[in-house]
């Protein structure tokens, strides 16, 4: 075990405050010395790239940190594809981007790595430009076998063709990515309405954004009060005219402030300075996310669940936010993936928080966290899997939730592509 000096340099507090067994730098390295350093039953290795998640350092585990070794960032002008390292987060892909004048659908928050492409990708423009990983053009990397994979879209053959699918969306569960090819998008001014609204405001600002345009998302923040953005990307003064129509209704709501970007890298959501949520780094926290599709007629009976489940929230830390999808995001764009959801809408976070030695507490909150679920559920069925969960009892049916009548396959390619289970369990 580690003492307290040999903590990973990362911003979820739970993986910080992890008393890893070893730190590794290079995944070759891994596969060529391993001799059977993860014996043990239920050990595997965590892998981090942005470091953001409670999976990318656990007690006793060893962390592959990709941060050093996979960092490389390179956009080829003629065809517009940045190749990234597994190491790299979203807020220096988008500082390098903004210097060509391009950008990429990132999510709300420049602080994730790789898995949050992995894992999907949900952004405030993908309504537009469709997930993360539908903008995936070619991947690099090793299988749990140790074997070498290279697969470029359109150019996949038919016995890769089930790993390339899984990449998009489920390959923590058995690869290791180190470089990653994504198309890049043009850069236009983004226009943002954003405030503090009571939750009557809410239920009525929901109604309105389920008939918004695809250039056009609402996120809310139900913390210790409600926030909104509404973030608007305009390509020419036609488009800019639609998004005024669109948001008309909204100038009843004194509160709301309009605000005009560059581009996407220029905004920062939930910015410190609002004081949201208690911000405490003597905190650990958990995160389960769920999609569905549109709330309709059901907003009045969802927005009573909302208050029941923050008038019953444990700690001030805890709150519950949402990010619209829906439009591009539905389409299968260049084939299938395990993102299996494709009808959703709404991806629904729950963000669980207690004193980080308190274990009383921290039982009282993930029971919070599992009752508010189960109320969310029928408005939210389904789940996104951004956050690995095989330390949680969760898990299992996370899984299900999450790749629905594709979790067989994806059992048969883990057990060919990882026999040893040297990555996350399923
Ligand atoms: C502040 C904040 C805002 C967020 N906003 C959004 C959002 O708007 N939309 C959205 O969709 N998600 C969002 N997320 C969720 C985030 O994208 C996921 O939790 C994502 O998995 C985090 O990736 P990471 O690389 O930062 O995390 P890490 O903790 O480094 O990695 C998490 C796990 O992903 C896997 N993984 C990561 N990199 C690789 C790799 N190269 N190869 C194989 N497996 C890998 C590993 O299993 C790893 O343990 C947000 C998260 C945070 C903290």
């Amino acid at each position: 075990m580690k003492n307290n000096h040999n903590l990973l340099e990362v911003s979820n507090i739970n993986s910080k405050d992890a008393l890893y067994k070893k730190l590794i730098y290079n995944v070759e390295d891994f596969f060529l010395n391993d001799d059977s350093e993860l014996s043990k039953e239920f050990e595997h290795l965590c892998i981090c790239s942005g470091g953001t998640t409670s999976s990318c350092a656990k007690n006793g585990l060893i962390t592959l940190d990709l941060r050093k070794n996979y960092n490389k960032i390179h956009l080829e002008r003629e065809t517009n594809i940045v190749t990234i390292g597994g190491g790299v987060i979203m807020g220096d892909l988008m500082n390098y981007l903004e210097k060509h004048n391009r950008s990429f659908p990132i999510g709300l928050s420049k602080l994730p790595g790789a898995g949050y492409i992995l894992t999907g990708g949900i952004s405030p423009l993908s309504r537009s430009y469709g997930l993360a990983i539908d903008n995936i053009e070619s991947i690099k990397g090793f299988l749990g076998n140790g074997k070498f994979i290279s697969l470029k879209k359109n150019q996949i053959s038919r016995d890769k063709q089930l790993i390339w699918e899984a990449i998009k969306g489920a390959a923590p569960f058995f690869s290791i990515i180190t470089e990653i090819g994504l198309r890049t998008i043009q850069s236009y001014p983004i226009q943002i309405i954003e405030g503090f609204i009571n939750s009557n405001e809410l239920s009525e600002i929901i109604k309105l954004s389920e008939g918004f345009p695809a250039n056009i998302s609402l996120q809310w923040i139900y913390a210790k009060k409600i926030y909104i953005y509404i973030v608007a990307e305009f390509k020419d003064d036609l488009e800019k005219e639609g998004i005024k129509e669109n948001l008309l209704t909204l100038k009843k709501f004194s509160t709301l402030e309009q605000k005009f970007y560059g581009n996407l890298n220029e905004i920062n959501f939930f910015a410190k300075e609002l004081e949201l949520f208690e911000l405490n780094s003597k905190n650990h926290s958990e995160v389960i996310s769920l999609l569905g599709e549109d709330l309709k007629n059901d907003v009045p009976i969802f927005i009573k669940y909302l208050n029941e489940i923050m008038d019953n929230k444990p700690n001030n830390s805890c709150y519950v936010a949402s990010q619209q999808l829906g439009f591009k995001t539905k389409q299968l764009n260049h084939g299938s993936s395990f993102f299996v959801h494709r009808k959703s809408t709404w991806k629904p976070w729950i963000y669980a928080s207690w004193k980080k030695n308190d274990l009383q507490e921290k039982e009282v909150v993930m029971d919070w966290m599992y009752k508010s679920w189960s109320k969310l559920k029928r408005f939210y069925p389904n789940i996104h899997l951004a956050q690995l969960h095989n330390h949680l009892n969760s898990h299992r049916e996370e899984l299900q939730l999450a790749f629905g009548n594709r979790i067989e396959e994806l059992k048969t390619l883990k057990n060919i592509c990882d026999p040893q289970s040297i990555l996350p369990p399923l």
